[in-house]
């Protein structure tokens, strides 16, 4: 998959990490509740193993059948020992019973406060009490006996036993039955919910491993991208490096062989012209115009490229500015008079000292002062002015021209930026000029900036912050 591909997927693959891992996340409450009916339901199963009331009526049965035999023992031979095992029985019975109002008041409680599905059916319960009931009758009539020793009544005390044990055993049976469907119901719940545990547990463990594998390729991808881009950046480098090294010889081969050729012109110019006819003098003043555009084009491309590539170096020292800015004016006077414009210094201050390197300071006034001219309405005038206060020195060229337009304002310092970019365009120029510029006056400390107005003219001003004297200039 190449670069473009994985950075089209990265989104895509997020949403889905962090899908699945918001699916973990979410999964870990609900396993924790899954857990907790678990357990909730285990302890009612053990709890109703435990409070089983159909043991405790069977118990009640037995010791029913045992005060049976008892009464029968009681009948037959009325002796004291009779009696004794007639109410140690009836002591027995009397604890069981006990026990079982115990068991009773805990289904009571556990119903109150709404513990199902453990709560006893309400007809069972009842059913319970008419049992406790009959025992505390037939307590009363056996505690009379036992009192009296009136064997008249046993006879109705034996039959009252029997009908009641059948009753009790019925009880018992029920009682039973309730409790073997509860188990069952708590026995199926516990499977239910061991699979929704198993499901949850799964669905956590694997939403968590498709997060893992996902934000791994993720890594890996972006490793991969970075790797890409880093070997590619490398080869971007070589190849301007390359650039510059070619364009540097380039510039360096051409210039001297123009230098010179220049140099000749000039000679034959102002020496030997005289002796030509007029249309050679022509052709000389031709070619010296060319040759100079195609000096300051390469000057411009050079300088340029040893901006670009962090070679040029500026080393600045304490300059008085006026007497540069004169220089500079007076060389560009013959400039301005091929564009019917004027060079006027409005605002001058004595001795204005500023951090400067002389040439390139002279070669970024130079630089604004042609654009004034170029720029400018005919026949009006450049105002050069230069001021100083404690913040530091200021030298601005206000032109009555064209100004810039809004949209070019932002990039007007951008290398090759034109606002006028076609090949019919009245201005020469590479649109190099204003970006040499700038890096020229920051690599003097400066600043450059302008203001604008379309029809009015625009401003340019170089800003040269106050401070020490540096060393000397080379
Ligand atoms: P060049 O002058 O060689 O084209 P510059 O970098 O010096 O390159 O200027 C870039 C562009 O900025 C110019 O082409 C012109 O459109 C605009 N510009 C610069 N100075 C002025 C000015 N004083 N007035 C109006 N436009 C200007």
């Amino acid at each position: 998959m190449n670069i473009k591909n994985t950075m089209a997927l990265k989104p895509v693959l997020f949403f889905i990490s962090a899908l699945f891992l918001l699916i973990a996340l979410a999964s870990f409450p609900y396993l924790f509740s899954r857990q907790v009916s678990l357990s909730n339901d285990v302890n009612a199963l053990s709890d109703t193993a435990v409070g089983d009331p159909s043991w405790g009526f069977s118990q009640i049965n037995i010791e029913w059948q045992r005060i049976q035999l008892a009464l029968q023992d009681v009948k037959i031979t009325p002796t004291d020992a009779a009696f004794e095992n007639l109410s140690f029985r009836m002591d027995i019975l009397f604890s069981t019973v006990d026990n079982m109002r115990q068991v009773i008041k805990r289904i009571e409680n556990d119903q109150e406060s709404n513990r199902k599905p453990y709560t006893v059916p309400d007809p069972l319960k009842s059913e319970f009490k008419k049992t406790l009931d009959i025992y505390d009758q037939l307590d009363r009539e056996l505690a009379g006996l036992i009192e009296t020793r009136d064997l008249g009544k046993i006879d109705g005390i034996i039959d009252t036993f029997k009908t009641q044990s059948a009753a009790i055993s019925s009880h018992a049976s029920r009682s039973n039955q309730w409790v073997h469907s509860l188990e069952n119901r708590l026995r199926s719940l516990i499977r239910e919910h061991l699979e929704n545990y198993k499901f949850t547990l799964f669905l956590l463990i694997g939403s968590l491993l498709v997060f893992v594998s996902m934000i791994s390729y993720l890594f890996y991808q972006n490793y991969r991208t970075n790797l890409v881009l880093v070997t590619e950046k490398g080869r971007a480098e070589a190849a301007n490096r390359a650039k510059s090294e070619f364009l540097a010889s380039m510039n360096h081969e051409l210039r001297t062989p123009l230098t010179s050729s220049h140099a000749s012109l000039r000679l034959l110019k102002y020496t030997m012209a005289d002796d030509l006819p007029a249309q050679g003098q022509e052709l000389i003043d031709i070619a010296l115009r060319n040759s100079e555009v195609l000096l300051t084009l390469i000057n411009e491309l050079l300088d340029y490229e040893r901006i670009e590539s962090g070679t040029l170096v500026i080393e600045t020292g304490a300059h008085d500015i006026y007497p540069l800015v004169l220089e500079t004016v007076d060389d560009m006077k013959g400039y301005g008079d091929t564009r019917s414009v004027r060079f006027v210094i409005t605002k001058n201050q004595p001795s204005l000292v500023a951090n400067v390197h002389q040439q390139r300071f002279q070669q970024v006034l130079r630089n604004l002062l042609s654009n004034a001219a170029k720029f400018s309405a005919p026949d009006s005038d450049v105002e050069v002015a230069l001021i100083q206060d404690e913040t530091g020195t200021r030298v601005s060229i206000k032109d009555h021209g064209l100004g810039i337009p809004d949209e070019f304002r932002p990039i007007i310092f951008n290398r090759f930026t034109q606002v006028d970019a076609t090949s019919t365009r009245k201005h020469s120029g590479t649109g190099l000029g204003l970006a040499i510029s700038k890096a020229l006056t920051e690599g003097m400390g400066g600043t450059l900036s302008f203001e604008t107005e379309i029809g009015v003219g625009s401003t340019f001003t170089i800003f040269l912050p106050a401070s020490e004297p540096a060393a000397d200039e080379t």
